[in-house]
This record gives structure tokens, sequence and C-alpha cells, in this order.
């Protein structure tokens, strides 16, 4: 059936292609009931401070497991978006984020001297209840604004670059702090990173990754990490898989790093005594 009659109410398409349409309805349809019936976990990937190696953080990862299944974010999150499904996964995200702060402080028998860094997409934040959703979680679950991070991705400011402003200085109204994740992908429109409130630039996995093979990346990590000090933005380094790779990120100055040479991310209590561990280093 590879003709499609236009303009008759029907249009047929290639097997494969229907097929594929089936399985994007199904997980759709698996991702709303995965969210309503809060069946959506986070996976916590440590950060660690890069001059001793102490856990100083979090990254909140969302995670889906389907028919025993794992799904990967980089096929739901899109999902999502275009569904609108975002909406209620961003906000069972960033709840679950201060729940689980306020779980580990139970734990711990006082705060536990920890961030949470929240990814947060495009769409989420040009709707301004996101404020609304932030504020609402600090406070139900009793949460020191500073300890929550919300990274957002450069294409979330440059499409729409005054709603975005208004939004992040809300946030930082509560003391939220606002990371630009993927860092050095993107447009970099650095203009804007003057001008808006961001803490942190998060160098992406691509560029980190390849420090100790190419010069390129090498010279341009060195040139973000300038940047960053000019700008007194603090940066972290995605992606670091190698000791080597360590050692150069840590020569250069950025002050945090992520990555698989530190630990995967693990489930609240795995997290939670990977961050006991380090506290004796
Ligand atoms: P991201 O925000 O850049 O998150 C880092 C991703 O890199 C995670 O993948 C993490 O597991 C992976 N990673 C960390 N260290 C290493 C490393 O050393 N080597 C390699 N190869 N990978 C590493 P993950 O969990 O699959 O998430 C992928 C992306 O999905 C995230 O990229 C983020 O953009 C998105 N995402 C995840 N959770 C959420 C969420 O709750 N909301 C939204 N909007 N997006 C999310
Ligand atoms: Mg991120
Ligand atoms: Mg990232
Ligand atoms: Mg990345």
């Amino acid at each position: 059936l590879k003709q499609a009659k236009r303009g008759e109410g029907v249009a047929f398409y290639e097997p494969v292609a229907l097929a594929r349409l089936h399985k994007r309805f199904d997980r759709e349809h698996a991702l709303r009931q995965a969210i309503d019936h809060d069946d959506i976990g986070l996976a916590f990937q440590p950060l660690v401070d890069m001059k001793n190696r102490r856990v100083i953080g979090f990254e909140a990862l969302a995670r889906w497991t389907h028919e025993g299944e794992p799904i990967s974010p980089g096929e739901f999150v899109p999902i999502a978006e275009d569904s609108g499904l975002i909406l209620p996964l961003g906000r069972l995200v960033i709840d679950k984020a201060a729940a689980t702060l306020a779980r580990w402080d139970e734990r711990l028998g006082k705060p536990m001297p920890v961030g949470i860094s929240v990814n947060v997409s495009p769409i989420q934040l040009a709707r301004d209840d996101i404020i609304t959703v932030v504020q609402h979680a600090l406070e139900r679950h009793q949460i020191d604004g500073r300890r929550l991070i919300i990274e957002v991705t450069e294409s979330s400011v440059v499409r729409n670059p005054d709603t975005a402003d208004a939004i992040l200085r809300a946030l930082t109204d509560l003391d939220v702090r606002i990371a630009m994740d993927d860092f050095g992908t993107g447009y970099s429109n650095i203009a804007s990173l003057q001008r808006l409130p961001i803490h942190t630039l998060k160098i992406d996995r691509s560029l980190v990754a390849g420090i100790d093979t190419s010069a390129d990346s090498l010279a341009i990590v060195r040139t973000i990490q300038r940047l960053a000090e000019a700008l007194g933005l603090r940066t972290t380094a995605e992606g670091i898989e190698t000791e080597t790779v360590a050692q150069q990120v840590a020569a250069i100055g950025c002050d945090v790093g992520q990555g698989f040479l530190f630990s995967r991310p693990l489930d609240p209590d795995a997290a939670f005594d990977a961050w006991q561990r380090s506290q004796g280093r």
C-alpha cells in the first residue's frame, strides 16, 4: 500500500510506518498509566566535587520499566513532550526529588548537605505554573529551595528568552538554582548567559568524553571553563568515564564532575550510602 490517497479522507501507510505508529500510541497510553499509577521512579547520579571527590549532590533521572523492560528517557521523554504528558511527568519528578531529600534527612536525623538537580523540558519551562509546582513541592516536603537545582537546556531559553528570563527569576526568588544542561552542543547564546540568572554550566558529555583524544574538544572545554569563570558561573563536567579524563577535567578547573567513573545512577538508598561513604574522603 504505497499509494496515499490524499483528499479522500483515507491514507494508506506502509506497514512498517503503521507498526511504528501503533507502537507509539501503545507507549503513550502505557506512559499515561504509569504516570497515573505513580510507576515512574527516579535514579540519582552522584555529582562530585572535583577537588576531593566527595558527593555534593545528585542528578535525578526519570526511570520507567514497561512490561519488564526499562525504557530510556531518551525514548519516553519525547513521547511525553509530544502528548502533553510532560506536564504531569514533570510535576511527579519535582515532587519525588523533594520527597527523597526529606526521606534522606529523616534517615540522617538532620538536613543532609546535598542538593538534587532535576531536568525540566522546554515545554514545562514555558508554562509559568512550573513556579507553583516547585513552590508546592518545597513546601509539602519542607525543603529549602537552595537544595533544588533546575536543569534547563539552551533551546528553552533561546526559543523564548523573555518568558524564560521571567520564569528563571521567579525560581531563583525561591532560592532554587539554575543549571544550563548539555552546554556546548546547542546554539550557545553567550549573551543570554550573562543576562539570565544561571548558576552552573553543565558541559556536555560529548565534549568531556573527548578531551583526552581530541585537541578540539579539549580546547572547547577549556574555553567554556574560562567563560564560566569570567561570568562568575560554576561548571559541571558530564560523562566522565575514565581517570585520565577526570584528571584533565580537574586540571582545567571544572568544579563538579559526573559520570560512570564515579557512579552510575542509583536508587535512593544506594545514593544515600554513596554520599555517606564519600564523606570520609
Ligand atoms: P542529561 O540531563 O544530560 O542526563 C545525563 C545522562 O547521561 C543520563 O542518561 C545519564 O545516565 C547519562 N550519563 C551520565 N554519566 C555518563 C557517562 O559517564 N557515560 C555515559 N555514556 N552516559 C552517562 P539518561 O538517564 O538516559 O537520561 C538521558 C536524558 O533524558 C537526560 O540527559 C535528560 O535530557 C533526559 N531526562 C532524564 N530524566 C528526565 C526527566 O525527569 N525530565 C526530563 N524533562 N528529561 C529527563
Ligand atoms: Mg540533565
Ligand atoms: Mg546533561
Ligand atoms: Mg547530556
